[in-house]
């Protein structure tokens, strides 16, 4: 790695956060230094080819918000862009060991069967409700007083399984629903704040639908770094963050063995939240006790192949979720299932399926000690009832994520405003990632574009 020089900024973390980051100060001019521990820029967001298979490791898809997308279009990415096949708009949760599809607009929850007449007729009520404050309120709470617990059991709970891997009843509503709070608050109503905003205008949203590029996620990580003036420094660790007079000291270590400082003016820290919290104990403790206690729920990723006629039952589709309620009754590893292949042809052989199943999670956090030939076993077990698949599938290599997604819970709001507030006092420093406002790849990316413009002001 090339010296470490004397920077304006330095990002630390070539995540989509950090890359997002330092895009935005390069384009107000900055000089910026990326660096990350890792070998490869992208962070989670990794992509293998296996036996003529395309798997994601990390993330599968993504939205595509409207911050991002601007900054994609400056660089000339939009067309990298794939949007994942109209089916995909298709669905579907497991219930008594079939796959019923779930509600795609909030005009289809009348015609799901997913919720009994009892459970239609509470949700239509919504709006005739009083309205109450829910910032202490878990999305469990929040959803079954405002929508009712068909509502809440049936749709919510696996919708955050598949985003969070995570518990409606540990999830806090206003970290996680926060539009659905505010809308609550300023109109009394969730259902009237969902039907003003499906008539509002489409372009403040982004694109519709979700998206990946033909090479994956991980090549798009890469075409991100690659509009770097400045390539990142990969394998190079950041170990200590110190404030010496007028800008931030960071001792780096790099994978060759070499140590060395490197000065800047303003720095973003875009690493998972123990990672910040380690850098920033010297600076400020009650920070680092706040960031290190954000959970996070490990996630195991167990992409299989496996040849259409091998399957008793038809793929189509996004995939299916498993809800909490059936995966415990049933005794289930399995959270869901995506259809890669049905997503984004290609990603298969001629013929072939890719199947991405994900397992653990907050109601499974120890199949991730498990080893190998348990998991795959425990998968086939819970896949084939649903799928129905003959023969032994590829197995296209296990991948472990001890902390995969953050679980933002009840206190996660107050939680990150006052470490916002405590950040904002230290000149020059701001924070990206997951944890911060949301844990999709487009949260995260907006969430450094953020950091950056929290710091550009004053340049
Ligand atoms: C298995 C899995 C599936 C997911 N599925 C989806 C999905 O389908 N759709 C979606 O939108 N989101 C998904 N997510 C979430 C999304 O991928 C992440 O929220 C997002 O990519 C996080 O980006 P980040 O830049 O904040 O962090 P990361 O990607 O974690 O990047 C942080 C970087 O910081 C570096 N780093 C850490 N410490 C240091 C240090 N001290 N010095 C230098 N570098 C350091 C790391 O090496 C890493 O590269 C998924 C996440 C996982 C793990």
């Amino acid at each position: 790695m090339a010296s470490m020089p004397e920077v304006d900024v330095a990002v630390v973390g070539a995540g989509v956060a950090g890359l997002a980051a330092a895009l935005a100060f390069q384009a107000h001019g900055a000089e910026v230094f990326v660096v990350d521990a890792s070998d490869r820029p992208g962070g989670v967001m990794r992509t293998d080819h296996v036996r003529g298979y395309v798997v994601e490791r990390g993330p599968n898809t993504i939205e595509v918000k409207v911050p991002m997308l601007a900054v994609l279009r400056d660089q000339g990415l939009e067309d990298a862009l794939r949007k994942a096949e109209p089916a995909s708009k298709h669905r579907f949760i497991l219930r008594d060991g079939v796959l019923v599809a779930a509600p795609s607009s909030p005009f289809s929850l009348l015609g799901t069967s997913l919720l009994g007449p009892g459970g239609k007729l509470r949700l239509l009520a919504e709006p005739l409700l009083p309205r109450r404050d829910a910032s202490d309120e878990s999305v469990s709470e929040f959803i079954t007083r405002r929508l009712g617990r068909q509502v809440a059991d049936r749709l919510v709970g696996p919708f955050l399984t598949g985003v969070y891997a995570g518990d409606e009843r540990e999830l806090g509503a206003e970290a996680v629903f926060g539009t659905l709070v505010d809308w609550e608050r300023r109109l009394g109503s969730v259902l009237l704040g969902a039907l003003a905003a499906a008539f509002s205008r489409r372009s403040e949203r982004g694109l519709r639908g979700v998206y990946s590029t033909t090479e994956g996620l991980g090549p798009f990580a890469r075409h991100l770094a690659e509009r770097l003036h400045e390539p990142p420094a990969l394998g190079a660790t950041v170990r200590t963050l110190r404030r010496e007079g007028t800008a931030w000291h960071l001792s780096v270590s790099t994978e060759a063995g070499g140590d060395t400082t490197l000065r800047a003016g303003r720095v973003v820290l875009a690493v998972p939240s123990l990672a910040a919290a380690a850098l920033l104990r010297e600076s400020d403790a009650r920070v680092a006790e706040l960031l290190e206690d954000i959970d996070y729920a490990p996630i195991v990723g167990v992409p299989l192949g496996v040849a259409r006629s091998q399957l008793s039952h038809e793929v189509r589709g996004f995939g299916f979720l498993v809800p909490r309620e059936t995966g415990e009754a049933a005794g289930m590893d399995l959270l869901g299932c995506l259809f890669m292949s049905q997503l984004f042809p290609g990603r298969a052989p001629a013929d072939h399926e890719l199947l991405q199943c994900i397992l653990g999670g907050v109601r499974r956090r120890d199949i991730i000690d498990e080893p190998d030939d348990r998991i795959v076993e425990r998968t086939l077990q819970d896949l084939d009832p649903v799928l129905g698949i003959g023969g032994e599938p590829a197995v296209l290599g296990v991948t472990r994520w001890p902390r995969a997604i953050p679980q933002p819970g009840r206190a996660h709001v107050r939680r990150m405003n006052e470490v916002g507030t405590r950040v904002g006092a230290l000149p020059g420093l701001a924070l990206a990632g997951s944890y911060v406002a949301g844990v999709g790849v487009a949260d995260s990316f907006a969430s450094g574009l953020r950091a950056a413009e929290d710091l550009v002001r004053p340049l």
